[in-house]
């Protein structure tokens, strides 16, 4: 094998963390090499729902301050950047709604959530006045009361093109097999050595490492002797697919917790509409199977949306997990987790709309190692991964 390659930092996978830091480095002049063993945001990014929460869904229990406020300076970062007024420059990425819409069902219990809501949300929600209403949520009768909160939803897909043009330096497709491997080197660098895209073996000498790679950092970890049981957890989801759907609709359905009953978003495959329904259907829906999801989901939207007409759309159910790092009770952590284990830092962001914090977290941990910024060498004529399909594009959608 020829002279190892050298770049400052290593980062394996290409979903928002792996994307949004190198950028982030790139603009502090390191060196980075990106490394991606499927497509770009293949798991969470591009199954995600887009939403730039703003702190509201967590302020409803009083109890996730933390979480709040993270949210709400993540928020700060990302307006100037859609508007490409900051770096990274996101100005190209679609907005698919400015707000989300809030909406209780008729039912007293829900009323107490929109009280809670309405006491305990920071700035930018609003109660819709009668005046006000005119189509949102396709015509939703008078006793569903409706807020709308400044919480943008985005596409994922488009934000990581923007992040992949935002940042620098080499990034390549490598195999999942043979799994990568990490030497520690005197003066703290690493050693990787990993198969790109064409079963070339390389070894590139890195100042650190980063594990961004969503679920495949329980696997890099295990591979720097670390336990992932111990630093890792996952948290699983039953999500929802709905074709033609009959309106645009961004919202949260809410609750008295701080998990929205319903959670809908709205994309396009083709001219059809297709609905990502996620929040309490999704989490308790783990325990069923697809069939029953299904039906779960047609039972709840047309108790929380019955003024729509569903009997058109198409349904489909997909699993994934949400990939975190540990907490003592398993529950999800208040603000990305960026665990510093010497050579290699692991990074999950916890939501897409905390990824600036994270990326800004690596950037003062690279920083406060010392490491200087040097120009990377050796990994050329690599090929590059591409951007990943959205659940409803890429799989076998079986729709029913
Ligand atoms: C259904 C769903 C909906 C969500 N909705 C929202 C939302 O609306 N708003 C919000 O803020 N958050 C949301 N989230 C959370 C958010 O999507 C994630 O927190 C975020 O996308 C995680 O990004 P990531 O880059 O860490 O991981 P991922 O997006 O999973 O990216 C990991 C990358 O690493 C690659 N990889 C894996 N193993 C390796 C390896 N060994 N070597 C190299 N590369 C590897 C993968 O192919 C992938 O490209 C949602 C999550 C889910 C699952």
């Amino acid at each position: 094998m020829s002279a190892p390659a050298k770049s400052d930092v290593v980062i394996f996978g290409g979903g928002v963390a792996g994307l949004w830091t190198r950028a982030a480095l790139a603009g502090r002049g390191y060196s980075v090499a990106l490394l991606e063993c499927a497509s770009l945001g293949a798991d969470q990014t591009l199954a995600s729902q887009g939403i730039i929460h703003a702190g509201i869904k967590y302020a409803l229990t009083g109890k996730a301050g933390r979480a709040s406020r993270a949210l709400a300076d993540a928020a700060a970062i990302w307006r100037p950047c859609l508007a490409g007024r900051r770096d990274p420059d996101l100005s190209r990425v679609s907005v698919l709604a400015e707000r989300m819409h809030l909406w209780t069902t008729a039912r007293k219990r829900s009323k107490l959530a929109a009280w809670a809501a309405s006491k305990a949300m920071r700035s930018g929600v609003r109660k819709l006045s009668a005046s006000e209403r005119g189509e949102a949520l396709g015509g939703a009768p008078v006793n569903v009361d409706l807020y709308e909160v400044d919480e943008p939803v985005i596409d994922p897909a488009g934000l990581l093109t923007a992040l992949l043009a935002a940042g620098t330096g080499p990034c390549a497709q490598i195999t999942s097999e043979p799994e990568p491997t990490f030497k520690a080197m005197n003066g703290g660098s690493t050693l990787v050595s990993t198969t790109l895209m064409g079963e070339q073996r390389v070894e590139i000498l890195a100042g650190r490492v980063l594990f961004c790679a969503g679920v495949g950092n329980e696997s890099l970890l295990r591979a720097i002797g670390r336990d992932p049981v111990a630093l890792a957890q996952r948290r699983p989801l039953h999500m929802v697919l709905v074709r033609d759907a009959p309106i645009e609709l961004h919202g949260h359905c809410i609750q008295r917790s701080d998990v929205p009953r319903l959670t809908i978003t709205t994309s396009r495959c083709g001219s059809e509409r297709v609905w990502l329904v996620g929040g309490d259907l999704a989490e308790r829906g783990v325990e069923r199977d697809r069939e029953a999801q299904i039906a779960a989901a047609k039972s709840e939207l047309s108790e929380v949306l019955g003024w729509l007409d569903l009997s058109g759309c198409g349904f489909d159910a997909f699993r994934i997990d949400r990939a975190e790092g540990r907490t003592d009770d398993a529950s999800r952590p208040d603000l990305p987790v960026i665990l510093d284990l010497g050579g290699a830092i692991a990074v999950w962001p916890t939501k897409l709309a905390l990824a600036p914090l994270a990326a800004a977290r690596v950037v003062e941990l690279v920083e406060a190692s010392g490491l200087v910024p040097t120009p990377g060498t050796g990994l050329t004529g690599v090929v590059e991964p591409v951007v990943g399909a959205r659940p409803w594009e890429g799989r076998a959608v079986s729709w029913s």
